[in-house]
């Protein structure tokens, strides 16, 4: 492992390797986390006609002030009965049709009505209150591009824009294979020398929020047997996310039976704390993570590298991984040799967002984990970073 990578050059090998999977045709019901395959265009103008912003009563501005005679009651979904002439006023809902002839609506709690004529006590302002058709956008025009993420403004832009269905790209396939003759699933009793299986759930909990169509294989004990039945099945998934097995021990063996079943591997280690035996590969199409077996190790992975792998499949424009500043609420020091993702505990203050690292930093403290929800970045370097220093970190709620 001489050669280690930085995280910016296993990120960019990673991305490199990736391409994007085909689309399907999806109700816009069941969108919400996909990626557009293709640019979402407005099938209508939106609004679809000049619509009140208020309910109140459709004038026009130059007959304010004055007292008006109210010459028909609009309601949303329906047609404005006619042009709005001189001297005349119309009752008109929110979201109701601006008759011809009309160029502003005034609220309804500024006037007084009486006798089917209405009070306007002041001068209106031409267009007030009067939403201009295609005001938010005109049709044909671009409302979420290829490439962006549907979330609740996208979907509702869509929907509002009168798209029944999108065309995104397919979820991908990812099988998890954890590794371990230690390992048991929790609620069997422990014997001596085993510990609980935990990388499996925990990284079903930091890859389902990135879209992903998640297998998890029953974990396997470190013999060559069943490391090549279970890394052969994973292998017909879009993308293998293993943990465990991938450091230089004796009972290591994962990089050599994916070597054996054809995987060829793009890198393993990296300048990166937790984590530095990573391993990449593929075989075809399929993406193939080694990830370290320790869980904060296989957590940082998941996080940092296999997800933007996961968006990136997906088509999305920005796969990340995407990072927010805040500044570091106590000193922390750096490692001299490798980039460290500490786990830390965020909260907003006026000036930003403070991050306070969790005490238990090492790489099997899973349990110290819990108490984060920040993967904070320590650049490699001398010396250590002051108590508020800014600093870049990754979300992990
Ligand atoms: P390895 O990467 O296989 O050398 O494992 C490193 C450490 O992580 C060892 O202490 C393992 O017992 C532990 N470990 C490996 N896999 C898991 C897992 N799935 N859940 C919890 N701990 C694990
Ligand atoms: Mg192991």
């Amino acid at each position: 492992m001489a050669d280690l990578l930085s995280l910016e050059e296993a990120l960019e090998r990673i991305l490199g390797r990736v391409t994007p999977l085909e689309a399907e045709d999806v109700e816009l019901s069941v969108a919400a986390g996909r990626v557009l395959a293709a640019d979402a265009v407005a099938g209508v103008d939106l609004p679809p006609f000049p619509s009140s912003a208020m309910d109140g009563f459709a004038v026009r501005s130059g007959d304010t002030p004055g007292r008006l005679p109210v010459v028909a009651r609009i309601a949303a979904g329906v047609p404005a009965p006619r042009a709005l002439e001189a001297g005349e006023a119309m009752s008109i809902a929110t979201g109701g049709v601006v008759p011809a002839g009309a160029d502003s609506v005034i609220p309804i709690e500024y006037v007084v009505e009486s006798d089917n004529r209405v009070e306007i006590p002041v001068a209106v302002v031409q267009g007030d209150n009067v939403r201009p058709r295609g005001g938010d956008v005109e049709v044909g025009a671009l409302v979420v591009p290829r490439g962006a993420r549907l979330g609740a403004p996208q979907i509702g832009a869509v929907a509002a824009a009168g798209l029944e269905r999108v065309a995104v790209t397919r979820r991908p396939r990812v099988a998890l294979l954890s590794t371990g003759t230690e390992l048991r699933r929790p609620g069997e009793p422990l014997g001596p020398g085993e510990i609980y299986e935990a990388n499996g759930v925990l990284l079903v909990a930091a890859l389902a929020s990135a879209g992903a169509d998640i297998e998890l294989l029953p974990a396997v004990a470190d013999d060559e047997a069943s490391h090549g039945a279970a890394l052969e099945r994973g292998l017909a998934a879009d993308v293998l996310v293993t943990s465990g097995g991938v450091s230089v021990g004796p009972h290591d063996l994962v990089r050599r039976i994916l070597g054996e079943l054809g995987v060829e591997e793009v890198f393993w280690g990296i300048a990166v704390k937790p984590g530095k035996p990573l391993a990449f590969g593929v075989r075809g199409s399929t993406l193939v993570f080694g990830l370290p077996g320790n869980p904060v190790s296989s957590l940082v992975g998941a996080v940092v590298f296999v997800r933007p792998a996961l968006l990136g499949l997906q088509g999305a424009t920005v796969p990340g991984p995407v990072f927010f500043e805040g500044r570091l609420a106590s000193a922390v020091r750096r490692n001299a040799q490798r980039d460290e993702f500490l786990r830390a505990r965020s909260s907003a203050s006026e000036d930003g967002i403070v991050l306070d690292p969790v005490t238990g930093q090492e790489s099997h403290m899973i349990a110290r984990a819990a108490a984060a929800d920040a993967l904070v970045l320590a650049p490699r370097g001398e010396g250590e970073l002051a108590a508020g220093e800014r600093v870049r970190y990754l979300p992990l709620a």
